[in-house]
């Protein structure tokens, strides 16, 4: 396994922290990000396994978690440049005079309500657990990521990547990892690992389109368009991924587009490219408001099957392919639409 639960892939940071073009200080930025990334990944995949073995744990004692009827508190804690989580809580973020405390809390805030009032689920346990994220972690930290139980956004650099609480995709997508671990239960590599990257680019794009209120054949599908800094759009790159084109060369992290591309053991980063151009296409087929139409079906599916750890593509595909029928069993094209967009990857 080569990957932490973090927006940047390793080969994105490993590239920069060799690129000449760059100063020996923004190289080292990038060496530390790396250096961090293999130590959060140690404490993710620990808390991902006390998650499972206490979801099976519960379920054998036949204890069933409480539902919270209000919505989740939301924290947010100020590293301060330090490393240590969570780092200092910030007493009212809402109206904090530090513009990323105060956008961590409303843009969190915001997320919650998504999956609320869209998709009927309370906060990232689906119980109300209460949101907390850390902002300022590390100097110039290039990187953002969900360690388990938390979000925790560095500040970047500011050459090739700016305040990674700027972009609401990003702080979507580390979310989405919490409500990936409380469901599906997804490992973090192999086709799994793939499926869980593409499930928080496909609800951190969703999130980001309902916020413009932006139809699927309106919305640019670019993940992390917001967080990319000087450095990286003199270079040529608008986005760290795109949905609708994963092979693009304006991708900071070009990704596969097709499932015969995939090899075992890839970085999640990359093979998520698969699924996440099946949905973009499907969600384009069917038209409208992503997050009314495919969205549903892809939400129906992470929330209401059983802990799949190894979960393959294909496995996902096809259970798409039913919830599709379950939940439209009359609307021809609806079903047309899923079933075309995955045979057009391969799956
Ligand atoms: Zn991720």
């Amino acid at each position: 396994m080569t990957c932490a639960c973090s927006i940047i892939p390793p080969s994105v940071l490993k590239r920069f922290a060799d690129d000449p073009e760059l100063s020996a200080e923004l190289r080292q930025q990038f060496y530390n990000a790396i250096e961090i990334d293999n130590r959060i990944r140690a404490v993710r995949q620990e808390t991902a396994l006390l998650t499972t073995l206490m979801a099976r744990h519960n379920s054998l004692a036949g204890i069933v978690p409480v539902a919270v009827a209000h919505a989740p508190l939301v924290t947010v804690y100020d590293c301060k440049h330090h490393m240590t989580l969570p780092g200092t809580p910030v007493a009212t973020p809402g109206s904090s005079a530090d513009p990323t405390a105060k956008r961590t809390f409303d843009q969190t805030s915001e997320i919650a309500k998504f999956f609320q009032t869209i998709f009927k689920r309370n906060s990232v346990d689906g119980a109300g657990m209460t949101l907390l994220s850390s902002i300022h972690y590390g100097t110039k930290y290039n990187n953002a990521f969900w360690n388990g139980t938390q979000m925790t956004y560095g500040d970047g650099d500011g050459a090739v990547f700016t305040d990674f609480t700027r972009g609401n995709d990003v702080m979507a997508h580390e979310l989405t990892h919490g409500v990936t671990q409380h469901t599906l239960g997804l490992a973090y590599a192999d086709e799994a690992g793939g499926l869980n990257e593409s499930l928080s680019d496909v609800f951190g794009s969703m999130f980001r389109q309902w916020q413009a209120n932006q139809d699927a054949n309106t919305a640019d599908w670019l993940i992390g368009h917001d967080i990319l800094g000087p450095t990286a759009l003199a270079k040529g790159f608008t986005c760290l991924r795109d949905m609708s084109n994963p092979a693009a060369s304006h991708c900071l992290s070009p990704q596969p587009i097709h499932f015969s591309q995939y090899r075992g053991g890839m970085d999640p980063h990359l093979s998520s490219g698969i699924p996440n151009v099946a949905f973009c296409r499907i969600a384009k087929s069917v038209a409208g408001k992503s997050w009314l139409g495919v969205g549903q079906v892809w939400y129906d599916v992470l929330s209401t099957t059983a802990p799949r750890p190894n979960m393959l593509m294909l496995e996902f595909a096809n259970a798409t392919r039913a919830t599709a029928k379950k939940l439209h069993p009359a609307d021809a094209a609806f079903h047309a639409a899923v079933d075309a967009g995955w045979k057009s990857v391969g799956l």
